[in-house]
């Protein structure tokens, strides 16, 4: 008797065991949601937050019944869960679903909180150029592994992470950064840190076998409190934060070019972790299967006090609000749609390179050459723009972004080198919706660019090379420094503010 009240207790504790399993195991529970474990550095350790927290406890009520009622109920609930879970994963768009949607809207506004706190002690800070640096010091990170240069990054990187040097027969090679995005910023006594979720793409090469991964990481950035941020032309290309100069230091971290030690975030942030959340391998195979088109009909999501924004931005430029919105709705987001999508259709972005970041149009090309790699093409045409809206703006020290939703139509298919159709349609057209984010440095107020000219020099646009330089006079046009470039493409069915 003793012995199966015991069987039975064990019995209730491995059930216990494996729901917990079950709610944590990915795809049944979220990502785990880190949180900063103690209070000198923000690195993402410690303990962890989301998931069911309501599980446990009813599991725990339950199993104060006689087992004889609290097992077939334990069994009833987690079939009840896992059925839950199925049905989810089905209706995945998971992503599509609007509550999704909008809790990621709510947890985008935090953000947006909190970025609005820092701007508070540093007046300087612009995510805009925060995500490039992120940006930039991730490449490098893998671009630089096992090589003499990756003792430039001894200012950024915190070199005592295990993490660091991954190990010396892996290469890295074609880094993609997809997207950027602050995940969360904490404020500590002296420091402040902030999580950074990476999507990106690489080849890992491990003697001389090379693999294509899509990867998911989060990277965390400290700084110490009340610095004021370095200004764009230092922030850029892993510049010493001290004199500018491109980045050559020491193995120490002391600047070949004035000398000065960089103490890790004293004056710049570091990184002070870094995790993959998942690593799957990248395959081209279905690429060209098309999906019914998802989250055309969602409703748009707007910025919090987005009226009152633009108003800002219609008066740092004096403009009337209204008649400004059809320049840019007609001057800007829709020559640029058209533009860029038929370049897209031609393979060829050179006549569109100074309207696109450094990073989108890189990510343009990873996926003009995914489709290539299987003798594929992908073509837009009859493109016609439905509607425009604004949906927000965000205005900073150093730099201005407005994104838009665009509403569209087009023949959206995919050819293979015959010209024979392998996915979507060349005679249904196509309704779909996508959100644009421009950026412009703050101070320009052109809003037309002369698509056909250097902007700097006057020169025809017509060597602006991969890396949006004039070759004419070689000024940088693809940073906005001369009107709107393109910075993102979100999807409708994930945007979430
Ligand atoms: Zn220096
Ligand atoms: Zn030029």
């Amino acid at each position: 008797m003793k012995n199966s009240n015991y069987n039975i207790r064990l019995f209730n504790f491995l059930i216990v065991v494996f729901v917990i399993i079950i709610m944590f195991y990915p795809p049944f529970a979220e990502l785990i949601y880190a949180r900063p474990g103690g209070g000198s550095s923000f690195s993402g350790g410690g303990g962890s937050g989301g998931g069911d927290g309501d599980i446990g406890l009813i599991i725990y009520i339950l199993l104060q019944l006689p087992p004889e009622i609290s097992i077939p109920l334990i069994i009833a609930l987690i079939v009840f869960k896992i059925y839950q879970s199925k049905k989810n994963k089905k209706e995945q768009g998971a992503v599509t679903s609007s509550e999704t949607v909008a809790s990621r809207a709510s947890k985008n506004q935090n953000i947006e909180n909190l970025v609005e706190t820092l701007v508070i002690e540093d007046k300087n800070f612009s995510k805009v150029l925060f995500l490039d640096f992120a940006a930039s010091v991730y490449n490098k990170f893998y671009a630089w592994q096992n090589t003499p240069e990756f003792k430039n990054l001894t200012p950024f990187i915190d070199i005592n992470d295990k993490n660091v040097i991954i190990s010396p027969n892996k290469i890295f090679r074609e880094i993609v950064v997809g997207s950027l995005r602050i995940t969360d910023i904490q404020f500590y006594e002296k420091i402040v840190g902030i999580a950074v979720d990476i999507d990106a793409n690489y080849t890992l090469i491990i003697d001389g076998k090379r693999t294509r991964y899509s990867v998911y990481e989060r990277w965390y950035f400290n700084r110490t409190r009340g610095v004021l941020s370095v200004e764009p032309e230092k922030l850029n290309k892993l510049a010493c934060p001290n004199c500018g100069a491109t980045s050559d230091f020491t193995d120490a971290g002391t600047c070949n070019s004035c000398g000065t030690f960089i103490e890790r975030g004293k004056m710049q942030w570091f990184v002070k972790n870094h995790k993959i959340l998942s690593q799957v391998v990248f395959n081209t195979s279905g690429i060209a299967h098309y999906e019914p088109e998802r989250g055309t009909e969602l409703p748009s999501v707007f910025q919090a006090g987005l009226a009152n924004k633009l108003n800002v931005f219609g008066t740092k430029h004096g403009h009337n609000i209204e008649i400004w919105k059809n320049t840019f709705y007609g001057s800007v987001v829709s020559e640029y749609f058209i533009k860029i999508y038929n370049a897209w259709s031609k393979n060829n972005l050179s006549s569109v390179r100074n309207l696109l970041t450094d990073r989108l149009h890189e990510s343009f090309m990873f996926w003009i050459n995914a489709y290539k790699s299987q003798g594929y093409s992908n073509k837009l045409e009859n493109i016609s723009i439905r509607n425009i809206e604004i949906v927000r703006v965000d205005i900073d020290k150093f730099y201005e972004s407005i994104t838009v939703r665009i509403y569209a139509s087009a023949l959206d298919f995919v050819v293979d080198k015959s010209l024979k159709i392998v996915g979507g349609s060349n005679r249904r057209q196509r309704d779909y919706t996508e959100y644009w984010t421009f950026i412009r440095r703050a101070g320009v107020e052109k809003d037309v660019f002369d698509y056909d000219t250097c902007p700097s020099c006057g020169a025809k646009a017509d060597k602006m090379g991969d890396g949006g330089v004039c070759e004419y006079c070689g000024t940088k046009i693809s940073n906005g420094d001369f009107s709107w470039v393109l910075a993102i493409i979100t999807q409708d069915e994930v945007y979430s503010g």
